[in-house]
């Protein structure tokens, strides 16, 4: 919950023109979408400054704070909803395309008072008060929230909570949203308890072929009891709650607007936690996608940069692994350094280039003081306006794949540690073009995509069906690297020539290769820039990259830059191929990169 953010100042922002026409694209694609959270603290309401900045996708408040904070007097409520319908016109007048609306889809604040200004008509539709509406633990008693203070968390299971949120949902859309951000889908670490709870948890162990071992589902006290002496089952249960809440949110929202989009705070604050945010609250991916519309994950600290003792973050991999397991939905990331919600603008700039290059979105926080929102909209609104213009080489593109990267989900039961994640990383800082593959979507891949290699951490990681499958792979030419053992990079290597040959580049530099028909496209990215505080940063440019690609198909006739950064080489590369037997060999040399470039081969 941020609900610092939430707080609501009417800020004067100032409005830009935005006169690119993008009316016919889909709103969420890679490059048409710029999407933007427009509250932050006492900076609320920044619609202006995310438009002028190039957003066209606003996360706002709307009716999101008294959602969890108790309704007021029914004028005020009226006011509230007068007041995000003219906020939305205004937005969507200057360039915004869809305005999420925040909801909190646990909290309550203030309980004792929660209800006070409920109309008796409303009152009536709800079975019981609020008090019954929250999380319980092993004991059936009310749980207390990961916030503290005068937070409560309702469960999301139960119904009258449910009737309450979609009564949200609907003022939100017809006060002008078209969709809604559900922020904390959290299950208590402990679990929930409750009888809502525990009869979902019996019918989802029913569903488990086989199982006979459970206590009557009217058998409250058994069934916590089943619950807290079963906790992987318990574990497995509690990561579908918020998929379930979500779902029934999604079906509510689109019989009041029939395009309604439903998305969540996905969390994983950190990429390590993809594992742990299952165990600890819940917060499967895997699962939320399923239902979500877009799926939206806030890292705090995994901004592409390059710290001051050299160590380089990069956020390329984790997109890659988060696509494995978005079930096609477009995915969406803000990533911060060290909690700051404030970027420099360069490194915003590097953000939203490298989301792009990996088939994602970035999402920024344009909520920028007056002193430095002018600055602050100058230096974004170019790299917005780039990835805007470059929309169709940003989408409907293959991986030119010298890797598959098995990814089997299902770990997180066993542990925090995701092997997956770290090959995922070693692969991207050489530079080796992979695609991450999860367990619902192996024998597909390995059949269609036909890759290479294949990485996986170990045979014992394999069930039955997965075994054969790559038995097949293996019988059919393919190679398949063990990234538990030691030199498995090594390996690697000596399997074939890869794809990418970065030669007297700084070790920051990403090279992504995506194709489409009768083209390759290279998207060169520069991450050695360093924070040097909230909103100042430091470029270090490379010059004369050298590059060897093998791409395939037609033989290049024609190499061009193109970038948003006026210190890059852009237009036409002189380059030269040399034919392989099945690739061609292309060495070309970059004079400058500063932050980004992307090459069209063809
Ligand atoms: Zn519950």
């Amino acid at each position: 919950m941020r609900t610092s953010r939430l707080l609501v100042a009417l800020v004067a922002g100032v409005i830009l023109p935005f006169t690119i026409a993008m009316a016919d694209a889909d709103p969420l694609e890679v490059g048409i979408a710029s999407h933007a959270f427009d509250h932050l603290g006492d900076i609320a309401d920044q619609a202006p400054a995310a438009a002028a900045s190039g957003a066209t996708v606003i996360y706002c408040t709307g009716f999101g704070t008294v959602g969890y904070a108790g309704w007021p007097t029914p004028d005020k409520l009226k006011a509230i909803g007068d007041t995000t319908a003219a906020y939305i016109r205004q937005a969507r007048t200057d360039g915004v395309r869809l305005s999420i609306g925040y909801l909190c889809a646990t909290s309550i604040v203030g309980l004792d008072s929660f209800d006070r200004n409920w109309p008796a008509e409303f009152r009536a539709r709800f079975s019981s008060p609020p008090r019954e509406w929250l999380q319980r633990g092993p004991e059936g008693k009310p749980l207390p929230s990961w916030y503290g203070g005068d937070y409560r968390p309702a469960c999301m299971n139960n119904p009258d909570w449910r009737i309450y949120e979609r009564e949200m949902v609907r003022r939100q859309l017809e006060a002008g949203c078209d969709g809604i951000f559900f922020d904390n889908p959290t299950v208590h670490a402990q679990g929930c308890y409750c009888d809502y709870c525990m009869k979902k948890f019996a019918a989802f162990l029913s569903s488990d072929a086989g199982r006979t071992d459970l206590p009557a589902v009217t058998d409250m006290e058994s069934l916590r009891r089943f619950a807290a002496a079963h906790p992987g089952d318990f574990l497995r249960f509690r990561c579908t709650i918020a998929a379930g809440f979500l779902s029934e949110m999604r079906s509510y929202a689109r019989t009041v607007k029939p395009a309604a989009l439903v998305t969540c705070n996905n969390s994983l604050n950190s990429p390590e936690l993809l594992y742990s945010q299952c165990r600890t609250y819940g917060y499967s991916i895997n699962d939320l996608s399923k239902v979500e519309d877009l799926v939206v994950v806030e890292d705090m600290a995994s901004l592409p940069r390059t710290l001051k003792d050299g160590t380089i973050i990069e956020y390329g991999p984790v997109y890659e692994v988060l696509q494995s397991i978005s079930h096609h939905k477009p995915l969406v990331a803000v990533t911060l350094a060290d909690g700051d919600y404030h970027t420099p603008s360069n490194l915003m700039r590097l953000a939203m280039a490298e989301a792009a290059a990996h088939g994602a979105s970035y999402l920024s926080w344009p909520t920028w003081p007056q002193g430095v929102r002018q600055k602050m909209i100058a230096a974004v609104r170019p790299q917005a306006d780039f990835l805007r213009r470059s929309a169709d080489l940003l989408n409907e593109t293959r991986p030119c794949l010298d890797v598959a990267l098995f990814f089997p989900v299902r770990q997180w039961l066993g542990g925090p540690d995701c092997p997956a994640l770290q090959a995922a990383r070693a692969l991207a800082r050489a530079n080796i073009q992979f695609k991450v593959v999860s367990e619902e979507d192996l024998a597909e891949s390995l059949a269609a995509d036909r890759p290479p290699a294949l990485v996986v951490q170990s045979p014992q990681v394999l069930n039955a069906a997965e075994s054969t499958v790559i038995d097949r792979y293996k019988h059919d030419g393919g190679h398949v690297v063990w990234s538990s053992e030691k030199n498995w990079m090594d390996q690697l290597a000596a399997l074939s020539q890869p794809s990418v040959i970065l030669k007297d580049g700084p070790p920051g530099i990403r090279v992504v290769l995506r194709e489409k028909p009768h083209k390759t496209i290279v998207h060169l990215l520069n991450l050695n820039v360093e924070r040097i505080s909230s909103f100042d940063d430091r470029v270090h440019p490379a010059d004369d990259v050298h590059l060897i690609l093998r791409c395939h198909g037609d033989v290049p006739t024609s190499i061009v830059a193109s970038s948003a950064d006026p210190e890059a080489t852009v237009g036409p590369i002189q380059f030269t191929v040399t034919k392989e037997a099945d690739a061609n060999v292309v060495q070309l040399a970059v004079p400058r990169l500063f932050i980004s470039t992307i090459f069209v081969i063809q």
